[in-house]
């Protein structure tokens, strides 16, 4: 479903991020994508979401190849693509159902539409109930599962968590990781970066460490090794 072919990306003043990569993930796979600060993980998924262009590779996502798509066929890419950051970004002076009825009127959904998902988004990921609260009214496990909530807005084919759980207790972190193993069985790709040892270690999925911008390990059931 994703493939990553020789791909290398060199930023200006030959800063190498990636040197000559090559990833196949299958849909339906969890995925850990770890290594430390500057391996490369985030330029890994700005190309992916075509933020990024490779400096050589080629890049297929959904079995296209998006190396050379025209600028109008990036945001029919990025639909595909939901995608939850460290930091939730939600919008605080709107309530849980209000972030989500934002969400879906900006991407063009009916009212009618709107009205049947959101209920289903917050059972998908516990938060049935919750619909009137503000965001500092949420602890920050619920705050990212309305942001998870929100990324599968468009039914993503493909999950991207970065650091999810970065801002969280170790407690609350595994709210959130058994959310992404609640929508990975339902079908939906997941990859997660991470710096958490423990749950890498538990959950025994597939690791792929970044090391100074190359694969140095792609296991599967792996854990967590310091680099
Ligand atoms: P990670 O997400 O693992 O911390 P990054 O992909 O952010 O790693 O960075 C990999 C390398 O590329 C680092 O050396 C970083 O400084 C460099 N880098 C990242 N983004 C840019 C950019 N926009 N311009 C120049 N260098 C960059």
């Amino acid at each position: 479903m994703i493939k990553l072919k020789d791909i290398s990306k060199v930023y200006k003043k030959n800063i190498v991020a990636l040197d000559n990569i090559n990833l196949q993930i299958d849909q339906g796979e969890f995925v850990f994508i770890i290594g430390e600060s500057g391996a490369g993980k985030s330029t890994l998924l700005k190309l992916m979401l075509k933020e990024e262009n490779p400096t050589k590779g080629h890049i297929f996502m959904f079995d296209e190849d998006v190396t050379k798509i025209r600028a109008r066929r990036i945001p029919i890419l990025r639909k595909q693509i939901g995608v939850v950051f460290q930091d939730f970004r939600l919008l605080d002076n709107k309530t849980v159902y209000g972030n989500l009825q934002y969400a879906m009127e900006i991407l063009g959904y009916s009212r009618k539409a709107i009205k049947n998902k959101i209920p289903e988004l917050l059972e998908t990921v516990n938060l049935t109930g919750r619909e009137k609260a503000y965001p500092h009214e949420l602890s920050g496990g619920e705050q990212q599962r309305v942001s998870i909530a929100r990324a599968l807005i468009v039914d993503p084919k493909l999950l991207i968590a970065d650091e999810p759980t970065g801002n969280l207790d170790p407690v609350t972190s595994w709210e959130i990781v058994e959310a992404l193993e609640t929508i990975n069985k339902k079908g939906t790709t997941v990859i997660m970066i991470t710096h958490e040892k423990d749950i890498v270690d538990k959950l025994k999925k597939r690791v792929v460490h970044l090391q100074k911008g190359k694969i140095v390990r792609d296991e599967i059931g792996g854990k967590y090794e310091e680099d």
